[in-house]
């Protein structure tokens, strides 16, 4: 007799209801909100069990109420047989009413499905072991979140008073785990000896990486916040240390250290494309910003096919930029040149992959474009 189909919750970053598993029929699951924060809902990661030997149907029956429900219109889940690595595919995923259905018939017995390719908890660790056993990074944790999620930093290069600051951060929002993977992707090019782009980089700044800002709200399968369900990219104004510790940790460092150059990394639910959102609303913002960043665009569009500059977010109009946002207030605080960096749950439109859509590899690969773009305008990132 063959065992029926069990949904199994992981531990790490795991988020889905279930409603009903039946053998013979629909497996019936919601997607919750966000732990102290449910009207915040859409990540959802949930594995199946002895699922092989036929296809399988998976009903998502909320997917109507989640809070960018139409971005689901021309989405596809993702799945793997190997959940810690990076090799995930999309399987057939489609919206009938307020429901989502994911089609799959499993090659595996186990298979896990989520939103996006969740970057586990144990990559982080080993990227962390990895930095803090080469000569050339240096470890620190800068605090923790109420949960007690470590957020560390990892600094590389030069560290020569001249230096220029350069700053990545990722996974403000959990859900938007592309970000955890392109975090991956930068420091294992920022660790290569023999990567020429990096070392010349390195030779002339000091780059700073915070890979998970938010790692209580990865563990916990968040979407968008932390464990006192607060967004930290809202509360850079005013961070505190009672409910965005994670933010007021990093930005401490920041003065610390300064900040020339800051790349703040995510993900969108809508828009079929990577793109970068720039500090036009702010106060300050000035003629060498925009060529600042009108340069560091261009760059990327030389560095890959992955990133363009048609599509995008609307810009702010003068002075009604968001300063609550990593982007806009480092970039007012510091004067710097300071980007939001956004890739798609769904695929990059100007190079789309029928198998896999937007992935972990795609989302790693970018760093290196980025790396690249960064320092073709190292020179003049400052006055
Ligand atoms: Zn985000």
């Amino acid at each position: 007799m063959v065992a029926p189909m069990r949904i199994v919750i992981p531990e790490d970053t795991g988020r889905i209801e279930v409603v009903s598993a039946i053998a013979g029929s629909d497996t019936r699951l919601r997607i919750p909100g966000d732990q102290k924060a449910p009207d915040h809902r859409q990540w959802f990661c949930f594995e199946a069990h002895d699922c092989a030997g036929g296809e399988q149907v998976f009903l998502l029956e909320n997917a109507g109420d989640c809070t960018y429900a139409d971005a689901f219109e021309g989405y596809r889940a993702c799945a793997s047989y190997d959940p810690e690595g990076a090799d995930w595919f999309r399987v057939p995923t489609e919206l009938d009413g307020d429901a989502l259905r994911i089609i799959h018939t499993p090659q595996s017995e186990v298979v896990r499905y989520a939103y996006f390719a969740p970057h586990p908890a144990a990559r982080r660790a080993a990227l962390i072991d990895a930095a803090r056993s080469s000569a050339t990074a240096s470890v620190r944790t800068l605090g923790t979140g109420t949960r007690g999620g470590s957020v560390d930093l990892l600094s590389f290069g030069s560290t020569d008073e001249g230096a220029r600051k350069l700053w990545f951060i990722a996974q403000q929002h959990p859900g938007e785990t592309m970000a955890g993977w392109f975090a991956e992707g930068l420091i294992w090019r920022l660790l290569d000896s023999d990567d020429a782009v990096a070392q010349n980089l390195l030779a002339h700044a000091r780059v700073h990486v915070v890979c998970a800002m938010n790692p209580d709200g990865a563990a916990m399968g968040n979407h968008r916040t932390n464990a006192a369900g607060v967004d930290l990219n809202r509360c850079w104004w005013e961070a505190d240390s009672a409910t965005s510790p994670e933010v007021l940790a990093v930005r401490t460092a920041m003065y610390e250290e300064g900040v020339d150059f800051l790349l703040d990394v995510h993900g969108d639910e809508h828009v079929p494309h990577v793109f970068v959102a720039g500090a036009e609303g702010n106060p300050g913002f000035d003629d060498r910003i925009e060529a600042l960043e009108e340069e560091f665009s261009n760059a990327m569009v030389t560095a890959t096919c992955d990133f363009q500059t048609e599509e995008g977010y609307p810009k702010d109009a003068p002075g009604k930029g968001d300063l609550r946002t990593a982007g806009n207030y480092a970039g007012e605080a510091f004067g710097c040149l300071s980007l939001t960096l956004e890739m798609p749950f769904k695929d990059h439109n100007g190079a789309p992959d029928e198998e896999r859509g937007w992935s972990p590899e795609r989302s790693m690969n970018l760093a290196g474009a980025a790396l690249e773009a960064v320092a073709s305008v190292l020179d003049v990132l400052r006055d």
